[in-house]
C-alpha cells in the first residue's frame, strides 16, 4: 500500500529524515518507536503532506501513485488519514461541521455526491456512540476546551467519520487514562481490515498490548535501526533503545 524509499526530509534546512525506508501491506499494522527527537513526527507530517517539511530526495509510493506529487487536502482523498500529536483548536468551527466538510471533501474529490446533513447525523450517532463520544462535545468547536484524552479521543471520531485506507495515528496514545485507552483501541481496531493499514507512532508498549502490531520499528536519528515483531516493543520497554538499537 505505501512504500517509503530513501527518504530525506529537511526542516528549516536541517535534515531530519536521513535514509528512511518502510513498506507497509494492506492489512498490516505497524508500529514506530523510538526516542524523542528522533523523527517521528516529521515522517507523519511529511506522509501527510505538511508545508515546510522538504523532501530532499527519496520516493514515496501510495496504492501506486507518487504522493510527494500530491496536495495535503489530494492525500486524504486518495485514503491517507493523520491523528496528531498534537491536535489543534479551532476556534469557531464546530466540531460537527468540521467533520462534515472534510468528509464531503473527501466523497468530492472521488467525484461521490455530498452527504446530506441528515445521513451525516445518522453516520455520525453510531461513530460517536462506539468511541463514547458524548454528541455534545461534538456540538462544541473543534478540541476548543477538550482534555488532552477527549482531544485523542476526537482524532479517532475523525477517523471512523472519514474512514481511511491508510490512518497515521501519531501518539494517539499519549494523555488517556486507563479506560480512554481501551476505548481508542478498540476504535484502532474497528479500523483494522484486509484493505486498511495502520501506522502506529507511540513512546509507550501499553498500547501495543490493546492494539497487536504486525511488525514493530526502532527509529532513531531519522532512519529505521531495528525491525521485528511485537516482541520488540517489550524488549524496549525493558531495556531501553538505547541498548536495543
Ligand atoms: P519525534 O516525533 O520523534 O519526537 P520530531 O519529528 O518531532 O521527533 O522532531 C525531530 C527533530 O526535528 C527534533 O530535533 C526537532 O527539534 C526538529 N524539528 C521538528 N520540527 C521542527 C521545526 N518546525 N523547525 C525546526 N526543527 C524542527
Ligand atoms: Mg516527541
Ligand atoms: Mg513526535
Amino acid at each position: 500500500m505505501i512504500k517509503i524509499d530513501n527518504l530525506h526530509v529537511n526542516v528549516s534546512d536541517k535534515e531530519i529524515i536521513k535514509g528512511l525506508n518502510l513498506e507497509i501491506n494492506a492489512g498490516e499494522v505497524h508500529a514506530i518507536m523510538g526516542p524523542n527527537g528522533a523523527g517521528k513526527s516529521t515522517l507523519a507530517s511529511t506522509i501527510a503532506g505538511r508545508e515546510n517539511y522538504e523532501v530532499t530526495s527519496g520516493s514515496i509510493t501510495f496504492d501506486g501513485k507518487d504522493l510527494l506529487e500530491l496536495e495535503a487536502h489530494e492525500r486524504v482523498g486518495e485514503g491517507i488519514f493523520l491523528g496528531f500529536q498534537y491536535p489543534v483548536e479551532i476556534p469557531g468551527v464546530s466540531n460537527l461541521n468540521f467533520m462534515r466538510t472534510a468528509l464531503n471533501g473527501v466523497r468530492r474529490y472521488r467525484g461521490e455526491d455530498d452527504m446530506s446533513a441528515a445521513e451525516f447525523m445518522k453516520l455520525i450517532r453510531v461513530k460517536a456512540a462506539d468511541l463514547k463520544m458524548d454528541m455534545d462535545m461534538l456540538k462544541r468547536f473543534v478540541n476548543v476546551g477538550f482534555s488532552g484524552g477527549e482531544k485523542k479521543r476526537n482524532e479517532m471520531v475523525q477517523m471512523a467519520v472519514l474512514d481511511p485506507k491508510f490512518a497515521v495515528l501519531d501518539e494517539t496514545d499519549s494523555g488517556l487514562d486507563i479506560d480512554a485507552l481501551r476505548t481508542v483501541s478498540d476504535g484502532i481496531n474497528a479500523q483494522r481490515r484486509d484493505d486498511t493499514a495502520i501506522l502506529l507512532i507511540t513512546h509507550y508498549q501499553r498500547l501495543l498490548d490493546y492494539v497487536k502490531p504486525d511488525f514493530v520499528h526502532v527509529l532513531a536519528n531519522g532512519k529505521i535501526v531495528k525491525s521485528g515483531g511485537p516482541e520488540l516493543a517489550l524488549e524496549l520497554e525493558e531495556k531501553g533503545y538505547a541498548d536495543v538499537a
